[in-house]
Formats: C-alpha cells, sequence, structure tokens
C-alpha cells in the first residue's frame, strides 16, 4: 500500500545507551503523533533492535533492520536470518543499500533471495537503487536504475511487488550533503513508477511507496516531498538527531 513513509537508517552508529536515549527522545517527541501516515521507520543496527521493538506499541515508529541474510537459516556465522528479525518484531529492512552493494558485494542475485525471504516473514523490505556520480555524469543513471529494479524486483508477482518499498538513492548523494534537486528526484521517481507500470500495470505503480535518499535533511525535506512521485525519505545522517529527524517527518 502506498504510504508516506519517513525510514530512519543509523547505520553502524551509537552505542547501546546512546540508542536508548534517542529511541526515548523519539518517543517523547512522538507522543501527539498517534497515526500510521505518515509511517515513521527506524532502521536500528542488530544488536538494539529487540529494545526498538519493546519500546514501541501499535501507534509508534515501526522498528527495521539495515540488512538480512540471503539464506534462511544454518551454517552462516555470523548472519542474521529474516526469520530472527521477524521473531524479535522488526517490521522493515533496508536491503541493497549503495554502502553494502560497495563493501559487501550485494548484487541482485543475492537481493533477489533476501526479498523473497523477507516477503515470506511478512517484513518490508526497503529497496535501495541508485547510480554513481560517474553513471550520472555519463547520462547512465536511468538504464543503471532500470537494471537493478528490474533483476532485483522483476521475478515477484503482483501481490509481493505490493508489499516492497523502493527507495531512490543517488550514490554521489548519500552522506555528502550533495542532494539530488527535487527535479532530478521526482524524474527518477516517476521514471521508477514508469518501470512498474509497464511491468505489472498503472493501478500497481500508483500503490507502490517510492522514497528518496541522499542527504536529505529538515531543511531540503518539504521540497523534495512535495513532488507527486515522492513518497517520503530514507535519511542517514539527520536520523541521528531527534529534533532533525521529526522535523524531516512532518515536512509533507
Ligand atoms: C542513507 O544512508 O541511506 C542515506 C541517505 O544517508 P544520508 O542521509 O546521510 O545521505
Amino acid at each position: 500500500m502506498r504510504q508516506k513513509i519517513v525510514a530512519g537508517n543509523w547505520k553502524m552508529n551509537k552505542s547501546f545507551q546512546e540508542a536508548e536515549d534517542l529511541l526515548d527522545e523519539i518517543l517523547e517527541i512522538m507522543e501527539e503523533e498517534k497515526g500510521e501516515n505518515p509511517q515513521m521507520v527506524i532502521c536500528t543496527p542488530f544488536p538494539y533492535l529487540e529494545l526498538a521493538t519493546d519500546m514501541m506499541d501499535e501507534f509508534h515508529p515501526k522498528i527495521g533492520a539495515q540488512n538480512v541474510c540471503e539464506f534462511e537459516n544454518g551454517a552462516y556465522t555470523g548472519e542474521i536470518s529474516a526469520n530472527m528479525l521477524n521473531s524479535v518484531g522488526v517490521e522493515y529492512c533496508i536491503i541493497g543499500h549503495s554502502e553494502r552493494r560497495k563493501y559487501y558485494a550485494e548484487n541482485s542475485g543475492s537481493l533477489v533471495k533476501k526479498l523473497d525471504l523477507l516477503l515470506n516473514e511478512g517484513i518490508t523490505p526497503i529497496f535501495c537503487c541508485g547510480e554513481v556520480l560517474e553513471e550520472r555524469e555519463a547520462d547512465k543513471h536511468f538504464d543503471i536504475v532500470r537494471a537493478q529494479v528490474e533483476e532485483a524486483l522483476f521475478h515477484l508477482n503482483s501481490d509481493e511487488i505490493r508489499n516492497v518499498v523502493i527507495a531512490y538513492e543517488p550514490v554521489w548523494a548519500i552522506g555528502t550533503g550533495k542532494t539530488a534537486t527535487s527535479a532530478q528526484a521526482q524524474e527518477m521517481h516517476a521514471y521508477i513508477r514508469a518501470l512498474l507500470n509497464v511491468k505489472y500495470s498503472k493501478d500497481i505503480s500508483e500503490e507502490i511507496t517510492i522514497l528518496y535518499g541522499g542527504s536529505c535533511n529538515a531543511k531540503n525535506a518539504r521540497e523534495l516531498f512535495s513532488n507527486p512521485d515522492v513518497d517520503g525519505g530514507l535519511i542517514g545522517g539527520a536520523s541521528l538527531k531527534a529534533e532533525d529527524f521529526f522535523k524531516i517527518y512532518k515536512s509533507f
């Protein structure tokens, strides 16, 4: 279901105590916000997921993980399965983030498996796609994003794709302070929606939530979110301070 979403990606930041304090602050600010539209999602590091899900009630932010293992269970030392995430109350999971594609060789082959496992567990995947700077400068950004979307997502049937959130994150904008312009974001989001229209249907393409990510902050969120095909944001750095994150959340 298409929904306004602001999702925070804490990445590998915060001690346990700092995580608890930040969650407390967010909950305090969110006290008056009983509602699911926009939906706030907080993607914490693995060790804090259970703490986070325990702290939320049904009206509060949903909790997400930042990765999941591509295998179901068994001898995969150091990995975390989709079933484990479900068992501690996780409802969203980021996959295909550019940092994982770059440092951990995440590719469409493993993403297909991760998507299937997450959907089987009823966890909403937040699937990230986006081009690097050289690809944009060479005017290949549409081709790159099309390939990422087609290769990872298009094995899903119409019912399954409805349960996926897509995050367009131009890699050159992540953690750089260099945000895509509102027009660049809208153009790519509309393009992704058009791909979904061709593969599935107009109705399905209109049902899918597409987030923008890349140096989105309290100052630029309102303009980015005002675009018809931008349904919210995936927020890195600015999700680490409760006030900033809340301002972004209120930017629709
Ligand atoms: C991200 O990590 O997904 C991200 C968008 O980071 P930042 O907001 O810091 O650019």
